[in-house]
Formats: structure tokens, C-alpha cells, sequence
């Protein structure tokens, strides 16, 4: 692998950084992919070469997570956006109740599709404290009769991250985890559906990862468009219609990628590690920066945070990316910064931004 390549400072909320290593092996693949003659891109979905990168990645998926044998993983389009909108479709009626967890944006989109299927509850909101937090797990409040019960692991935008899952007994819990998938070993089992748009951790925009419990699909509603009908796709190993090929040949290299990285106990090491170095620069400038995500609920793939006042925040942004760091503006609906460290940003890339914190707080302290 050449080491030549001149790398961005890429801190992207998503799309966001691919590991260079992968995007070179694409680059070496692409115009023949396995002397076929043509690019991957070029093939049918149904034919033998693209079946095996097909099942493959399955494959890995179900490995890396120990994915018991009663889930089926999928692969989608349209984004977790649609997944808003398909899981109560499919399993919320006008009789049922779906309970939601609100922690971010991203929960408040999903609720908003659920409504127009059935009935909703929130389980818990943090929005009082303006999604600082995750909620303690005694006050998410559910009933033994709801469809589901459904979280956000990661809250892109607001740089806050589940810790421990709440354990909903016979009713289903859903997840959204797009933007933590594959940063650490989850436990599958405690899921009925976990869902995850590929373009932060997995790979590029296009693909939608949906591992979903098998007995939930005879339990699904039938009355619904074939395309947004999770048994559509699980009776057709995900090769109803066309699937995005290059996206999931991109995906099974990742997650190849991962596995030579020890797998993701070794990645969520990698990842403690990265963000420590970050929060360190903001837990030792006394204040210069502050984080907005309460200590014990930091998120270790979106870190957000602000600087003392205003206008050295902005002259901070403009200095970074003179500096050639890429991504650093917090999410438009709330400001500030926000530096992403997903799995492909290095540790080097973290290290690097730290010092460029402590730096500018040197020369900018008033
Ligand atoms: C990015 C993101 C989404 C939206 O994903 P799309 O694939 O663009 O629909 C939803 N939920 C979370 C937590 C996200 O980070």
C-alpha cells in the first residue's frame, strides 16, 4: 500500500472518512475486478462474482457481530430515513403504541414518521437539557404492550452515545445506530432491529444495514408497498431488486478491514483512544473549550464542543482549516464544533487536532 497518498485531517459527519487502505485496494479493483474484464460496477447483480462479494459481506457482518442465527441481515436503500418510516409501517396500526426515546434530531425524525402510522409515547426525552445527555435507564418508560420500544445509540449531532442498552423483556427494542455501528461489540440479542445508513462507519452512502429478528417478519404487516416490506427483501437474500453493488462490495471491504484491525474489541479500544486525546484538550483548558454532551453520556464518535466566546470560535474554525482540518462546523441546528472520529480517522488525526487545540488556546487566551 503506498503511504504516499496525502491524507485530509477528515473529521466529516458523513459521509466521512473510508480507510485509505480500502480505497486503495478499490482503486486496484476497479477496472478489473477479479480478470473479469469489467468493474464490478459493470456486472449483474445476479452474476457469480457479485453474489460471493454479496454473501460475503453478509457473511462477515454475522461474524464480526455473532449474530445469532434467528436474524436476518439485510441490505437497503434510502437511508436510516427510510427505516423511520418502515418500521412503523411494518409493524406499528392504528391500535398499537410505539414508544420512543428522544436524545437528538435523529429520534425526533423517526417519531415524527411513526405518527403517521399509529400511536406513539415518548419513553424519555432529554430535549429539556437540550439533548446533553443520554437518559438514565429508570426513567425510560415503556408498556409490556407496545409495538416497540425504539433508541438512538449515537447522537450525531448533539456528540452523545448510549452506554448501556435498557433491556425491554418481550417487547422489541429497535436501534438506529448509524452513526456507532461497527465502533463497538454490541450485544445483537438484546435487538429486534438495528439499523444503520452505511455512510460514517460503513462505508459510502447508498447502503442501509438491517439486521433484523426473524420472528418479527411473520409478525409484520402485509398490506404495504413490496419495496418497503422487510419479508420482500429477507426472502430474497436482499436481491429483490438491484442493490447497490459497488456500495456493498465497499462495505465487505471494510469490514475485512476491520477484522485486520482485531476485530471491534480492538476498534473500540482504538476509538477510546482517539477520543480521550480530544476530550483531554477540552477537559484541560480550564474552560477555553467546553464540551456540550454531559461527561458520562460522550458520544466517542461525534465530539462536540465550543470555544469561550464567539468570535474566537469562529476565528478557531478558520484556523483549522487553514491548518487542513476538514469538518470541524457543529451541525447546522446547533453550532459550535464538532469533530467526528469514526473508525477510519486515524489516531494520528486526533493527536494532531489536539495539539492544534492546545496551540491556539496558547496564542488566543486572553
Ligand atoms: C446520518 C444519520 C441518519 C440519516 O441517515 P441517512 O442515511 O442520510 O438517511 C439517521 N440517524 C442517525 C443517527 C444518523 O447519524
Amino acid at each position: 500500500m503506498s503511504t504516499t497518498t496525502k491524507r485530509a485531517y477528515n473529521f466529516n459527519a458523513g459521509p466521512s472518512a473510508l480507510p485509505l487502505e480500502v480505497l486503495e485496494k478499490a482503486q486496484q479493483e476497479l477496472v478489473n475486478f477479479n480478470n473479469t474484464g469489467m468493474a464490478l460496477m459493470e456486472m449483474s447483480h445476479r452474476s457469480k462474482d457479485y453474489e460471493a462479494v454479496h454473501n460475503d459481506a453478509v457473511a462477515r457482518l454475522k461474524a464480526l457481530f455473532s449474530i445469532p442465527d434467528n436474524y436476518e441481515v439485510l441490505f437497503l436503500q434510502g437511508g436510516a430515513s427510510l427505516q423511520f418510516t418502515m418500521i412503523p409501517m411494518n409493524f406499528l396500526t392504528p391500535e398499537t403504541t410505539a414508544s420512543y426515546v428522544l436524545t437528538g434530531s435523529w429520534s425526533e425524525k423517526a417519531l415524527k414518521e411513526a405518527k403517521l402510522f399509529g400511536q406513539t409515547a415518548q419513553a424519555a426525552s432529554t430535549k429539556e437539557n437540550n439533548y446533553r445527555n443520554i437518559p438514565s435507564l429508570e426513567e425510560i418508560k415503556f408498556n409490556d404492550t407496545d409495538a416497540y420500544v425504539h433508541i438512538t445509540s449515537n447522537n450525531t449531532i448533539y456528540g452523545t452515545q448510549w452506554k448501556e442498552f435498557p433491556t425491554t423483556g418481550e417487547v422489541t427494542l429497535v436501534a438506529d445506530m448509524s452513526s456507532d455501528i461497527l465502533s463497538r461489540p454490541v450485544d445483537v440479542s438484546k435487538f429486534g432491529i438495528i439499523y444503520a445508513g452505511a455512510q460514517k462507519n460503513l462505508g459510502p452512502s447508498g447502503v442501509t444495514v438491517v439486521i433484523i429478528r426473524k420472528d418479527l417478519l411473520e409478525k409484520a404487516n402485509t398490506n404495504i408497498p413490496t419495496m418497503l416490506k422487510y419479508t420482500t427483501h429477507a426472502d430474497a437474500n436482499s436481491l429483490y431488486n438491484t442493490p447497490p453493488t459497488f456500495g456493498i462490495y465497499m462495505l465487505g471491504e471494510v469490514l475485512k478491514w476491520v477484522e485486520n484491525k482485531g476485530g471491534l474489541e480492538a476498534i473500540e479500544k482504538q476509538n477510546e483512544e482517539k477520543a480521550k486525546v480530544i476530550y483531554d484538550a477540552i477537559d484541560n483548558s480550564n474552560g477555553f473549550y467546553y464540551g456540550h454532551a454531559t461527561p458520562e453520556s460522550r458520544s466517542l464518535m461525534n465530539i462536540t464542543f465550543r470555544v469561550t466566546d464567539e468570535e474566537l470560535e469562529k476565528k478557531f474554525l478558520a484556523e483549522a482549516k487553514e491548518a487542513g482540518f476538514v469538518g470541524l462546523n457543529g451541525h447546522r441546528s446547533v453550532g459550535g464544533c464538532r469533530a467526528s472520529t469514526y473508525n477510519a480517522v486515524p489516531f494520528e488525526a486526533c493527536q494532531a487536532l489536539a495539539n492544534f487545540m492546545v496551540e491556539f488556546q496558547k496564542n488566543n487566551q486572553k
